[in-house]
């Protein structure tokens, strides 16, 4: 077998374990005698990994699980001017997001300050309406605030894709190809777009349609596929990350080897493997709308994103609950008045439950506040 990018043939002194979808956000699948050694460490380095930072704050919400263990913590700047770090399992709660946006070099920078969930979706679909341009999912990705921490919004890296991070994608698009018997020398417009730094991109982002079949609502999977099915004549790849970055890569305009489709999802939570399919005949003036951003408009990208987001706040909720009851019942434990290792009298049992009822009716309270 040749490797799928460079064409050199794999031999085993220069063999590499490829992990079709990065393991940095919880990708599972990997093979031998896809990639040779250099292609796969260079894109590791240069790709993969600034993919893993863009999505980064998922795979922590999400605690994705990975060989090499959990994520690392996702640094986030709040509005006070401080940081936070938000860690993998660890509680954090629900958000009302109030949005700013303000210019900056290359971009748009948006900060978010959030209650709940109702209020959160009134204002994206407010926001959706009044600003066609804005980066909904961006804002979505960074609505998560530790209310226990501060009371301010936090800010987060908007982007999604790019020079490095999208030659990431078309390789996972190129790589799963591979695994199903395709040269990489039939996937012309993916090699050129991995291996001239100046090439156009060679993918897209599609919120609608759904290539998805029969998606699980709200499921934060990760998905690679290929098609040359119904495609009039291209071989196209789709990838997929957390349930929401949609994204169709065209390998060939002019494909000519054997049909293919195939594709592999996975629950990255859980390291499942998920029974599903994807629907990619687009022909090919619908992959050029696709390139030119017409399917992934705001609204689309919010519909996309919301159901994934509602897991991640139900979640974080949970934590938040389970968090806050543990310390309940610490705390009335420690106040009781009983010493280590004796058994409690009905006295004590009566005192943990006065200190039970008065912390919670303190804690609702102050959820209430908020
Ligand atoms: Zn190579």
């Amino acid at each position: 077998m040749n490797c799928a990018i460079c064409s050199t043939e794999i031999v085993p002194s220069n063999d590499s374990e490829e992990h079709i979808i990065p393991a940095s956000v919880g990708g599972k699948l990997k093979k031998r005698g896809v990639l040779c050694r250099s292609c796969n460490s260079n894109a590791g380095e240069k790709w993969d990994s600034e993919l893993a930072r863009q999505l980064n704050f998922f795979s922590v919400v999400f605690d994705v699980r990975r060989d090499r263990g959990p994520a690392p913590a996702e640094k986030v700047q709040t509005s006070s001017g401080g940081e936070l770090l938000i860690h993998p399992g660890k509680p954090m709660t629900a958000v009302r997001p109030v949005f700013k946006s303000s210019p900056v070099a290359g971009g748009i920078s948006y900060e978010i300050q959030a209650r709940s969930i109702d209020e959160a979706r009134v204002l994206l679909q407010q926001l959706a309406r009044k600003h066609p341009a804005l980066d909904v999912e961006a804002v979505l990705a960074g609505a998560q605030v530790n209310n226990d921490l501060l009371d301010g919004y936090l800010h987060t890296s908007t982007d999604f894709a790019g020079e490095l991070a999208g030659r990431s994608i078309v390789k996972s698009a190129l790589c799963w190809a591979a695994l199903q018997g395709v040269s990489g020398t039939s996937c012309p417009e993916a090699l050129e777009y991995l291996t001239n730094p100046t090439a156009e991109p060679c993918f897209g982002f599609i919120n609608e349609p759904d290539p998805v079949l029969n998606r699980p609502i709200g499921v934060p999977l990760h998905c690679v596929a290929v098609s040359s099915l119904g495609t009039a004549g291209q071989l196209l790849g789709y990838v997929e990350f957390f349930g929401w970055r949609r994204t169709v890569v065209q390998l060939a305009r002019a494909y000519s080897g054997p049909t293919v489709h195939a594709s592999h999802f996975i629950d990255p939570r859980t390291g499942e493997l998920l029974e599903l399919d994807v629907d990619l005949c687009f022909d090919h003036a619908m992959v050029a709308s696709i390139f030119d951003y017409k399917h992934c408009l705001p609204d689309q990208v919010t519909s996309s994103a919301a159901p994934v987001i509602e897991t991640m706040l139900e979640k974080l909720r949970k934590q938040e609950a389970d968090r806050a009851n543990a310390e309940m019942v610490e705390r009335a434990f420690r106040e009781c008045g009983a010493s280590e290792g004796e058994m409690l009298t009905e006295e004590h049992f009566r005192k943990i439950a006065a200190s039970m009822a008065a912390q919670f009716v303190e804690y609702q309270s102050k959820l209430s506040r908020r």
